[in-house]
């Protein structure tokens, strides 16, 4: 505090490094064995046709219950993986969950064949020259339709080796799976390259998201962007959809996909297979009616 001398302040700095280290080594030595242990698990977010409300697919999420300090945000869990080399069993892990889980839900009917299941590849996985056969193998593995796995890969890591990117994203879609690009919006721009990269679907920000209903601005740069990716004949999804006001704007966009609170939270598995067979049922008739008079 402010009462510290400098020099105490120092030393309480080091200390709290110190205990910031210790802590990120503990955590990381907890993943290592909750990723042995089965003691991380996937919640499903809806993806929807903000149209008619219909799940078009469902987002796998990584949850880390810590058996002492309780859920650990993603972001950092993924972070500690990220610099301990536990991202590629990690990632492995979550793609066959997610394709077993999404076979299972075909299964006892619960999912459609236009139905997928969309999942978060990190930088390093994309740096993997054995992830495309990790996918293939896990797709035959599971039974899953490559037509039914999308993949989603951060703004950024595109950007950073763009040709390299290129490659690896052919020889994924080469598999039949669809590629996405996430969080767009966020990183330095991929729009240069957007052309050259062979994705089906752009995930808009939330940060683009936030104020579309209050900042004619910002409703005048996701048209935009939407107008973009449909003329590249790429598929939008708005992330984190909050509010009925964001919705009924970026119904009048275009046909657009949406994720967020407004539809569902990321549900867990019971929940997630019941949304996708019944929809999440936001959208009450007389709006759908007054946007699409038909
Ligand atoms: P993301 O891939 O962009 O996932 C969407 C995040 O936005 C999720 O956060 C979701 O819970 C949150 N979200 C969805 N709708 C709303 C909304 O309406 N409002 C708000 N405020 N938030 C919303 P989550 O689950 O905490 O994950 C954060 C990030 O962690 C993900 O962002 C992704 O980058 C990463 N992540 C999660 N699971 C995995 C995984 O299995 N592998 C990898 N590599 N990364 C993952
Ligand atoms: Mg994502
Ligand atoms: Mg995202
Ligand atoms: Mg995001």
């Amino acid at each position: 505090s402010s009462k510290n001398s400098g020099k105490n302040r120092v030393a309480v700095f080091t200390d709290d490094m110190h205990a910031d280290a210790m802590r990120r080594l503990e955590l990381t030595a907890d993943l290592r064995r909750a990723l042995d242990d089965g003691g991380l698990l996937l919640e499903y977010q809806p993806i929807v046709d903000i149209s008619d409300d219909r799940v078009v697919g469902a987002e796998a999420l990584a949850r880390w219950p810590h058996p002492v300090y309780g859920r650990i945000p993603p972001p950092e869990f993924i972070e500690l993986a990220e610099e301990s080399g536990l991202i590629l069993p990690l990632g492995e892990w979550v793609l066959d969950t997610a394709c077993a889980q999404m076979k299972e839900w075909m299964d006892t009917g619960q999912a459609n064949s236009s139905q997928h299941v969309s999942v978060n590849v990190s930088a390093l996985q994309m740096a993997d020259p054995g992830m495309h056969d990790m996918v293939r193998d896990t797709l035959v593995r599971t039974g899953l339709d490559p037509r039914q796995l999308q993949l989603e890969i951060t703004e950024s890591v595109l950007v950073e080796r763009p040709e390299a990117m290129a490659e690896e994203l052919a020889a994924l879609i080469a598999l039949g799976v669809r590629v996405a690009i996430d969080d767009f919006g966020t990183g330095h721009s991929v729009l240069a390259y957007l052309r050259q990269l062979p994705v089906d679907v752009l995930k808009v920000d939330k940060a683009f998201i936030d104020a579309i209903d209050l900042d004619d601005g910002q409703a005048q740069l996701a048209q935009g962007i939407i107008n973009l990716a449909h003329a590249l004949d790429i598929t939008v999804v708005a992330e984190g959809i909050e509010t009925k006001g964001q919705a009924v704007v970026l119904r009048s966009m275009g046909p657009v996909l949406g994720q967020g609170f407004l539809y569902s939270r990321p549900a867990s598995v019971a929940l997630a297979g019941d949304l996708l067979r019944d929809g999440v049922g936001i959208l009450p008739e007389d709006d759908a009616q007054s946007f699409f008079p038909h």
